[in-house]
């Protein structure tokens, strides 16, 4: 066997071994039963720290260290290239890490993601406070033996969003924060829609059914997808070709399932469309989510609250969901696109969203950069809510214990949500540049045409190029929050004058 042969063999049974991981968690967050979530949790540390030994061996360590040399560089392919220039990287930074210490980090952390639903369902926060106090420590532990010369959170961040930095960020959210804040007080000093009408009882196996329905109309491949429900909506991907969505369905509130769907089913299309060239190699796993939440929060956002997305499926709604039957279809876009100040982030509208972010980000920054004790932030959260949206929790579970991404130590993610957003605005720009009005699209039934043409542009390089090199070759520009400003001006003047 040749080195390059004897490498992508290893790949391929570590491959098995996530596929095996992948679905144990997948079962502890849907159907497995309470009383089996202890054992199935040891198994899932087991395997995770197999995995963890396995990949970071010395042998398969040595195999990619001679593969980097230039000679042996030189004859691999590009996707070995990226593979093997990114195995290096991730090596050099786990190797750094003690195998005793990691099975220690997995047991936190699982740990913790079994106490928060618990937390949240029972509005308690003192029961999380030490799961997640540790779970920080571990983080801050971690990416200290990972990456010592690099600041804690510039290194979370960069984890989920390759070539991102506070810097960066501070400089778009600031764009943001000042436009945002007096546009949305102005918003509120509209009228607002009349939200009683939505608040009807429709049972959940409705709200699946037209949720399937949704993901199959955006351009999901239908063949190679499942759907379940979890307190959290999330995708998955279990193995190439196999990639699943959860929900959670609000029998009083169809709003919110119905865009998790979107939502959600957005990511799913972008995985599934990664070319499979990258099957089992750095390129098929992405990493960027930044670039992930672009493409979910523009199938959600931009295409999804659009008029035009509703109009040539409206009569296939009523079909699913006759309760709509007294709803026209102008109401129930008003209904979607209404501006107000709310609690939950995966609730809000398109608009205070960015304010729920902002909040998130200014909290872990707290947290990594100024030594914030995990006592004061559920006050923390309270006063920054006040500061953003004037509204102020009743209590912690619909405050700093809504989200599970603390729980399972995703610390750095959140301002991806946002950075996906604003790279959305760009998107919409080149898009209209390549393929005309987004409006008459879909007006036409064609939204298609723009999974193809984001399938073309983006999807298939999987996690190939980076979030700055998509915008390069894309909009041949560099970051900016001004699109997506004036995306929100021109709907929001359409829609409240
Ligand atoms: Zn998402």
């Amino acid at each position: 066997m040749t080195k390059l042969e004897e490498y992508k063999k290893i790949n391929k049974e570590l491959s098995h071994l996530a596929h095996a991981v992948n679905l144990m968690y997948w079962d502890m967050q849907t159907t497995a039963p309470d009383g089996a979530k202890e054992r199935l949790s040891e198994s899932i540390t087991y395997f995770s720290t197999e995995i963890f030994k396995k990949s970071t061996s010395d042998e398969i360590y040595k195999l990619v260290c001679d593969l980097s040399d230039p000679i042996e560089f030189d004859k691999l392919d590009d996707v070995m290239k990226f593979d093997i220039t990114k195995a290096k990287k991730d090596l050099d930074e786990k190797r750094r890490i003690p195998a005793d210490f990691y099975e220690e980090y997995v047991k936190t952390t699982t740990n913790s993601s079994m106490i928060w639903p618990k937390a949240k369902q029972t509005n308690d926060y003192a029961l999380y406070e030490e799961p997640l106090k540790k779970t920080i420590e571990a983080v801050k532990k971690y990416q200290k033996y990972k990456r010592p010369d690099m600041e804690v959170y510039d290194s979370l961040i960069d984890q989920f969003e390759e070539g991102m930095d506070t810097a960066t960020i501070d400089r778009v959210f600031g764009e943001l924060k000042e436009e945002l804040v007096p546009l949305l007080e102005d918003i509120l000093s509209k009228p607002q829609p009349d939200h009683s009408k939505f608040t009807m009882f429709i049972p959940a196996h409705k709200q699946a059914e037209l949720c399937k329905m949704l993901v199959e109309y955006m351009g999901m491949d239908m063949n190679c997808f499942a759907q379940a429900e979890t307190e959290h909506p999330f995708t998955t991907t279990i193995a190439p070709r196999d990639v699943r969505i959860t929900n959670h369905y609000h029998e009083n509130d169809i709003i919110q399932p119905i865009f998790s769907a979107i939502h959600e089913g957005g990511h799913a299309i972008f995985e599934q469309n990664v070319d499979h060239k990258y099957d089992d190699t750095a390129g098929g796993q992405i990493n960027l989510m930044g670039l992930h939440e672009s493409q979910s929060r523009f199938y959600e956002n931009i295409l999804g609250r659009n008029i035009n997305f509703w109009k040539p499926i409206w009569p296939k709604v009523l079909e699913i969901i006759p309760e709509f039957k007294d709803i026209t279809l102008e109401e129930f876009v008003r209904e979607i696109n209404h501006v107000q100040n709310s609690f939950i982030r995966t609730e809000a509208d398109e608009l205070t969203y960015c304010l729920h972010v902002i909040l998130r980000y200014d909290i872990e920054r707290a947290i990594f950069i100024d030594g914030a004790d995990v006592k004061e932030l559920p006050k923390m959260w309270n006063e920054l809510m006040e500061k953003y949206l004037h509204i102020t929790p009743k209590t912690d579970a619909e405050g700093i214990l809504q989200d599970m991404h603390w729980s399972d130590a995703s610390f750095g993610y959140f301002p991806s949500y946002l950075l996906g957003s604003i790279y959305d605005g760009m998107f919409l720009e080149a898009i209209e540049k390549d393929l005309g009005s987004i409006d008459d699209i879909l007006a036409a039934g064609d939204i298609k045409k723009i999974t193809k043409w984001l399938n073309e542009n983006i999807h298939q390089y999987g996690s190939t190029r980076t979030s700055k090199e998509v915008l390069d070759a894309v909009c041949h520009k560099e970051l900016s929050a001004q699109p997506l400003i004036r995306y929100f001006k021109e709907k929001y003047k359409k829609i409240y004058g």
